[in-house]
């Protein structure tokens, strides 16, 4: 990449940086570059300048991601802090940078009224990972709510792009490589209105069936056709188990939680340990929800 002192941008380029600092699991190496920056401006400059050997990984708020011991090489960019714009731009329409908090978007949706909208309330993470998630709950799905989007690419070009541009299913959302979202546009639907009431009991029932405060990123893995990944870990008597500071919840059992002092390996060895037993015991192989990246400790 181009020598740190001679790219044209500004913002903060971190060496080393931990990644556990940014992961809800708080495991985790450290990123070779770690990129903040100070405008869209400035982020078009840093890709341009950014050789095209140099891996990039884009992060949101680290709340559906493993991170390796080993770290991650080249540059983590962490843009959500300059990408925060809501506005209601239509009578249902609303457009969202990519680093606005689902609940943000949730709650500021309610206020003016437009649904479905409920169920972002829930997803601890930004616009940007619930695009690249298709992240949902209770019966809703970002994209199905999804207008448009923009992106940017990795010479720094933006793109306005449709959604027949992308290949989305549960959890999963496939478009134009080497690109990440800057903002997208949501539709909400006509005669259909949002309450902080629902919102409120939607996540009074989550605080009662989620061991939610401690960390962890939510469900590790999908549900499997007709059936719910939690029933089987729980059926095949994983509730509780250990390896290392990692330990199967025992209060949702597709939710593994860092107990203090878990390591990246724990967890990822949980993880495995999980998968196997679901599979000899029920005959049905999990696919993992948690995007896992970076390299193993050496
Ligand atoms: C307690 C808890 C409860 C949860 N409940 C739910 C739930 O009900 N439903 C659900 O779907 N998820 C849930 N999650 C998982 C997680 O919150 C979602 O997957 C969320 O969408 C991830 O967003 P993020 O900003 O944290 O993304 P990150 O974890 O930072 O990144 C996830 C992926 O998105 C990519 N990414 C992030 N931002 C961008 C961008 N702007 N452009 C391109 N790529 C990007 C990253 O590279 C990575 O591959 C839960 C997590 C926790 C901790």
């Amino acid at each position: 990449m181009a020598a740190l002192d001679t790219m044209r941008s500004r913002g903060e380029l971190r060496q080393d940086e931990p990644m556990s600092r940014h992961t809800s699991w708080r495991a985790g190496g450290n990123a070779d570059l770690f990129f903040i920056p100070l405008s869209v401006t400035d982020l078009q400059a840093f890709l341009r300048d950014l050789d095209a050997e140099t891996p990039i990984f884009w992060l949101g708020v680290g709340s559906n991601l493993l991170v390796r011991d080993g770290g991650i090489r080249g540059v983590v960019v962490s843009a959500a802090g300059i990408l925060k714009g809501l506005e209601r731009i239509d009578t249902y329409l609303v457009r969202a940078g990519s680093g606005v908090a689902c609940t943000q978007l949730a709650r500021q949706c309610i206020r003016w009224g437009l649904g479905p909208s409920e169920f972002f309330a829930g997803i601890p993470g930004t616009v940007g990972g619930a695009l690249t998630m298709n992240a949902g709950a209770h019966g809703g799905e970002t994209w199905e709510r999804v207008e448009s989007v923009r992106t940017i690419d990795r010479a720094g070009e933006i793109h306005q792009r449709s959604p027949t541009e992308y290949s989305v299913g549960y959890r999963s959302v496939t478009g134009p490589s080497n690109e990440w979202f800057l903002e997208a546009t949501f539709r909400f639907e006509p005669g259909i209105t949002a309450s902080m009431g629902a919102m409120k009991a939607m996540l009074e029932r989550r605080k009662a069936t989620q061991p939610l405060g401690l960390p962890s990123c939510g469900s590790v893995f999908r549900n499997p056709p007709g059936d719910h990944a939690a029933r089987l870990i729980e059926a095949a008597g994983l509730k509780g188990f250990r390896i290392g500071g990692a330990e199967v919840s025992p209060k949702h059992a597709n939710f593994i939680i860092n107990t203090g002092d878990a390591t990246a390996t724990d967890i990822e060895e949980l993880i495995e340990h999980v998968r196997q037993t679901v599979i000899e015991q029920h005959g049905v192989e999990l696919q993992h929800e948690v995007r896992i990246v970076g390299e193993c400790a050496g």
